[in-house]
């Protein structure tokens, strides 16, 4: 029932600002989004295939090729993925783009019918914050640990860099020195907790990928115990505490490793803390966005680079020289290129710390789109194979767009 609210209600914002609802093929050739397609044979060309879309990626943009200012669709998507959790291989999604726009009016208009479509479905659970904050994912990951950060608590990350490099610890030293980063956060009022505890938050350390974890730990009477307080002393041991942002009573965790390594182990024992210790109120939403992800990372196993959103994205304008460096030739593709730096005019909504949505103003020019494809591994015949519709359509004109689509099982949920 809930859901059936959702649906209109999303329907009703959208009729409202002029969206136009197309519904756009089922039976298609691939587009790309990251996941592994789920194909039909087609009995009229024996041998061949359909792919059943990941998502209305490209069709979509064709319609503002073609005229279309504001499109959406209750999409239904498919991708042969593992389950997870928060994951199955058929989904929906509500899928947008819109013309003539860049990425703040992208999360404008989203915010706006995000707002309508929570007071229509759960009028009475409070929102956190409205606007909704917006955080670089440099930011986010720096703060939080995480791209899609849970503002229903506190326990943000401190940089610890400074002090470590002058702690007389090894461990800090040998990870500063090779370029790794000092994180640490104060878990309020968590001071007295046992051995036994702390030895179970540094198994979680590990499995989410640290080589160990350090702790500090306040009484309320300003002693202070922990894994490092001979080595460094107690002085010292204070001073972190306090940059971490710690008073009496709390419980100071600090990793130590590669950059976002460090970042993200503290965000997973951010989240697993705040669960544990019923530290927020849960009848609260808490709306983010996260934008200027890195457009590339680079995939080891083909030596290419891959897109962190989808291939169509684009960069930052002030970030397109860093594209214009490699040859154009996939094949010399290397993890130095400086577009290992460029960031993308991409942007995520979470909700109570989930991913619910994402998207991006695209590439509307073949030369742009096309150099981006080299990157990622595709040479000239590859592109027409796989690409040649979009690629035409840009030939034409096409307006520049860009769009989103946010997972509605997800966001229904979450509510
Ligand atoms: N097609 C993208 C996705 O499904 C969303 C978008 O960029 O609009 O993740």
């Amino acid at each position: 029932v809930a859901r059936s609210r959702m649906v209109k209600a999303i329907r009703d914002a959208h009729d409202e600002a002029g969206f136009v609802e197309i519904e756009t093929p089922l039976l298609i050739k691939s587009t790309p989004e990251g996941a592994r397609d789920f194909v039909v044979p087609s009995r009229l060309q024996p041998g061949s295939v359909y792919a059943l879309p990941q998502s209305p990626q490209q069709m979509k943009q064709l319609l503002m090729v073609s005229g279309f200012d504001r499109y959406y669709q209750i999409a239904r998507c498919l991708r042969d993925e593992d389950l997870r959790g928060d994951r199955q291989p058929e989904f929906t999604q509500l899928d947008l783009e819109m013309s003539f726009v860049n990425d703040t009016d992208v999360m404008a208009w989203v915010e706006e019918m995000c707002l309508a479509v929570s007071k229509a479905v759960t009028p009475e659970r409070p929102l956190l914050n409205d606007p909704f904050p917006r955080f670089s994912y440099r930011e986010a990951i720096d703060r939080f640990g995480s791209d899609k950060p849970d503002l229903r608590y506190g326990m943000e990350l401190h940089d610890l860099g400074e002090l470590a490099a002058a702690s007389g610890f090894r461990v800090f030293e040998s990870v500063l020195d090779a370029g790794g980063r000092v994180f640490g956060l104060a878990a309020p009022g968590l001071g007295g907790m046992t051995r036994k505890q702390i030895d179970e938050l540094t198994e979680l350390a590990k499995k989410a990928g640290a080589g160990g974890l350090v702790w500090l730990a306040l009484d309320g009477e300003g002693g202070i115990r922990g894994s490092i307080v001979k080595v460094v002393g107690e002085e010292m041991a204070r001073q972190l505490a306090a940059t971490a942002g710690a008073g009496n009573g709390d419980l100071v965790l600090i990793v130590a490793d590669k950059d976002i390594v460090a970042q993200e182990v503290l965000g997973t024992l951010r989240v697993e803390l705040a669960e544990r210790h019923a530290m927020y109120d849960r009848a609260l939403l808490s709306y983010v966005w996260v934008y200027q992800f890195p457009m590339y990372h680079w995939d080891e196993d083909n030596a290419r680079w891959d897109a962190t959103h989808n291939p169509f994205s684009a960069v930052l304008p002030e970030d397109e020289p860093l594209l214009a460096t490699n040859s154009g030739d996939p094949h010399t593709a290397s993890p130095d290129d400086p577009a290992g730096h460029a960031r993308a005019q991409q942007y995520d909504i979470a909700l109570n710390g989930w991913e619910l949505g994402g998207g991006s103003v695209r590439f509307h020019t073949r030369e742009m789109l096309s150099r981006s494809f080299a990157l990622m591994g595709h040479d000239a015949a590859a592109q027409e194979e796989q690409f040649s519709g979009i690629l035409e359509a840009f030939e034409y004109g096409a307006p520049p767009h860009g769009g989103i689509a946010l997972g509605i099982d997800r966001w229904i949920a979450l509510l």
